[in-house]
C-alpha cells in the first residue's frame, strides 16, 4: 500500500472516529456508532465456522453483517473491517464477503488489505496508543510490557490480544522478538484469565451470540405480507430470528382474503347447518 494511500485511509478512520463515543481510549460501542452512522447492521450468530462477515448495498441502504459466533473482540475487528469497506470501496464493489483469511490479513487483495488498515486505524490510532503506553504503563522504555499489560490495552481499545501485539509491532511500539514473547506468554496464561486479573472486559474473549436486525427490517416483512407478498411461512420464519411470534404482532396483521373466505365458508356452514 502507497504512503499517500494510506494516509487517505488514516484520515477517513479519524474522521469516522471524531463522530464515535470514545471512552479513555478506545471507541465504547462501535454497533451503536455503525447504526448511527447510519448503515443497516445485522448481527446474527451463524455458528464458528461461517463467514465471519459481509458488506452490501441494498437500494441506498448499506448493510453489514457480523457473526455473532465468534468472541467479542474478533466481532468487533470484523466490524471495524466492514465499514472500511463501506467507506473506502462501495464504489468498486456492490459486496465484500469476509471470511478467516481476509480478516487475518493473509489475503493479499489490496481492497481487503486497505479495510484491515482502517479497522487498525479506526481501533487503535496511533496517538492513542501513544498516550496509552505513556500515561498507563511503567516506563515502557525500561520495561518490558507483559501480557497483563496488553490485557488492560485490549479492555481500554475493546480489540483481541492478536490484533493488540500485532498493532503494537507495527506502530514500531514493540519489536518483532517482544511479540514472540508476548505471544508465548498469552498462551501459557488463558486470554481469560488475563483479562479477569486487569479487571477488564472478558466478554471481550466470548461469542455474544446476540440477534440483532433492524426494526424497520420487521416493518418491511410485515407491510410484505400484508400485502400478500410473501407468505405466512416466511413472516414465521422471519419473526423467528427476532425470537416472536405470529400472535405477538397480531395486531399489526391484516387478515387476508383466503382466511376471510374460510371465514366465510365457515359462517356460510354454520347457517346451512
Ligand atoms: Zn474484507
Amino acid at each position: 500500500m502507497q504512503n499517500t494511500r494510506k494516509k487517505d485511509i488514516r484520515i477517513k478512520a479519524a474522521s469516522f472516529r471524531e463522530n464515535c463515543r470514545i471512552g479513555r481510549y478506545g471507541i465504547i460501542d462501535l454497533f451503536r456508532e455503525c447504526e448511527r452512522w447510519g448503515y443497516k447492521l445485522l448481527r446474527y450468530p451463524l455458528g464458528e465456522n461461517a463467514d465471519l462477515g459481509f458488506v452490501m448495498r441494498r437500494d441506498s441502504d448499506i448493510v453489514i453483517y457480523t457473526n455473532t459466533s465468534i468472541r467479542l473482540s474478533r466481532e468487533i475487528f470484523t466490524l471495524a473491517h466492514e465499514i472500511g469497506h463501506a467507506i473506502l470501496h462501495m464504489e468498486s464493489a456492490a459486496s465484500f464477503v469476509d471470511n478467516d483469511n481476509t480478516i487475518s490479513g493473509r489475503d493479499v487483495d489490496e481492497m481487503e488489505q486497505e479495510a484491515n488498515y482502517f479497522a487498525a486505524c479506526l481501533l487503535m490510532p496511533d496517538d492513542e496508543v501513544t498516550k496509552f503506553l505513556d500515561l498507563e504503563m511503567e516506563d515502557v522504555e525500561d520495561n518490558d510490557l507483559s501480557a497483563l499489560d496488553i490485557a488492560k490495552l485490549m479492555s481500554e481499545f475493546n480489540v483481541s490480544f492478536d490484533m493488540a501485539i500485532n498493532r503494537l509491532e507495527n506502530l514500531g511500539k514493540i519489536s518483532t522478538e517482544q511479540r514472540l514473547r508476548l505471544d508465548n506468554e498469552r498462551n501459557e496464561m488463558r486470554v481469560g484469565n488475563l483479562l479477569r486479573s486487569v479487571g477488564g472486559n472478558y466478554h471481550l474473549n466470548v461469542s455474544s451470540n446476540i440477534v440483532q436486525i433492524p426494526s424497520e427490517y420487521m416493518q418491511y416483512v410485515i407491510f410484505n405480507y400484508n400485502n400478500n407478498a410473501i407468505p405466512m411461512e416466511t413472516l414465521e420464519k422471519t419473526l423467528h430470528y427476532y425470537h416472536l411470534s405470529v400472535d405477538d404482532i397480531k395486531d399489526k396483521l391484516v387478515v387476508h382474503a383466503e382466511e376471510n373466505e374460510d371465514e366465510l365458508a365457515d359462517l356460510i356452514g354454520g347457517l346451512t347447518d
